[in-house]
């Protein structure tokens, strides 16, 4: 039988839009990102043009008036790089199993009814995250355990590591391999919003000192310096405390996700490590390479395994991303802890162990 050969990337199942043959992975929102552009790139050009531009010979010494306008237009650069690096990644996307995980299906309780949905195994296992128990949830849709902090967001229909939030702004989902550059964007977006706020001021009071002695006929002078001023307060209300919780997120090591669903648990943080090595941990620990290839041609030998293998030759068979994945999880083998998974009615994964003693 001879199949036309296919791409991982065409052949992907979470929604996820590809470009450029699948060498950019966007969200299914891709769209907001060219707003959230826009919402940039139009202040950026009317301060050059109505603010920068008109400074340009206001400061003798070095050509200062200069470099208000080049300062702004390559730090404008820089931010919209960091946005299309936050977007255009893989955020951290756990592989997908093409089948239940069979080495713990319990055969005896099997019956001819069975489907994958079905089939009796747990759905819950508990591993061991710095000496502290931390439960894992089954994925029905990508048929794997997803490793702590991993959660599904079914917009994107994907299960993500270490996943922080879906950031319409971005379009894409926030995770392990995109957080510091998602932080980054949304830090330096506010210095941004802080430099235009404080260059209009200038200009305002180089107009002041000018023709137009009272703030009101400068304002009057120049309404974009007054759009500009009103338009980065209220912005920097926005990415500047959005900044200032993500600080708090990185110091304390927890994720969007974790602070909004575990605040009033009082359940210990886990993987809080110190203010910093959690800070080291986001700004220089070495990012994970992807483990997708996206442009790869999909091997045969990766089709659909017949369920009546042995788990050793499934094993074998499947490869990579599910014994890929059980190294991060360094699963502890001992399944009588297991939790049945019809006593977790949650969606997603439970951190463990409610003793804080
Ligand atoms: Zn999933
Ligand atoms: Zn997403």
């Amino acid at each position: 039988m001879v199949q036309p050969r296919q791409r991982v990337y065409q052949a992907w199942k979470g929604d996820n839009r590809f470009f450029f043959g699948g060498r950019l992975i966007f969200g299914p929102d891709v769209k907001s990102l060219g707003v959230s552009v826009a919402l940039i790139v139009v202040p950026v050009a009317l301060f050059c043009v109505f603010v920068a531009r008109h400074l340009r010979h206001q400061f003798h010494a070095n050509d200062a008036g200069y470099a208000i306008l080049i300062v702004a237009i390559v730090y404008t650069i820089y931010v919209l790089l960091l946005l299309f690096v936050a977007a255009a990644r893989d955020p951290g996307i756990v592989p997908r199993a093409s089948h239940p995980p069979q080495e713990d299906i319990h055969y005896d309780s099997l019956s001819l009814t069975d489907t994958p949905e079905t089939l009796q195994f747990p759905r819950v296992k508990e591993v061991i995250v710095n000496g502290m128990p931390v439960k894992v949830k089954y994925c029905e849709t990508c048929m794997v355990y997803r490793p702590p902090r991993c959660s599904h967001y079914s917009i994107c229909n994907n299960c993500v590591e270490r996943f922080d939030h879906h950031c319409p702004w971005v379009g894409q989902c926030i995770g392990k391999r995109n957080y510091r550059y998602f932080f980054l964007f949304v830090s330096s977006s506010s210095l941004l919003c802080i430099y235009v706020f404080a260059i209009s001021a200038l200009y305002i009071k180089v107009l002041m000192d000018g023709d137009y002695p009272t703030v009101w006929k400068a304002l009057k002078h120049s309404p974009a310096s007054l759009a500009l001023m009103i338009y980065c307060f209220i912005s920097l209300w926005f990415v500047g405390g959005l900044t200032g919780f993500h600080m708090y997120l990185i110091s304390t090591n927890q994720t969007t996700y974790e602070n909004f669903r575990y605040r009033s648990d009082g359940r210990p943080n886990v993987y809080d490590r110190g203010c910093l090595s959690n800070i080291y941990e986001v700004a220089f620990a070495k990012i994970q390479p992807s483990k997708h290839k996206f442009r790869a041609y999909i091997q045969e030998e990766e089709v659909r395994a017949p369920p009546a293998n042995s788990a050793g030759e499934v094993e074998e068979q499947v490869g990579g991303p599910r014994a890929k994945l059980e190294d991060d999880l360094d699963i502890d083998g001992d399944l009588s802890k297991i939790s049945q998974w019809h006593n977790h009615g949650d969606n997603d994964i439970e951190m463990g162990g409610g003793n804080a003693n």
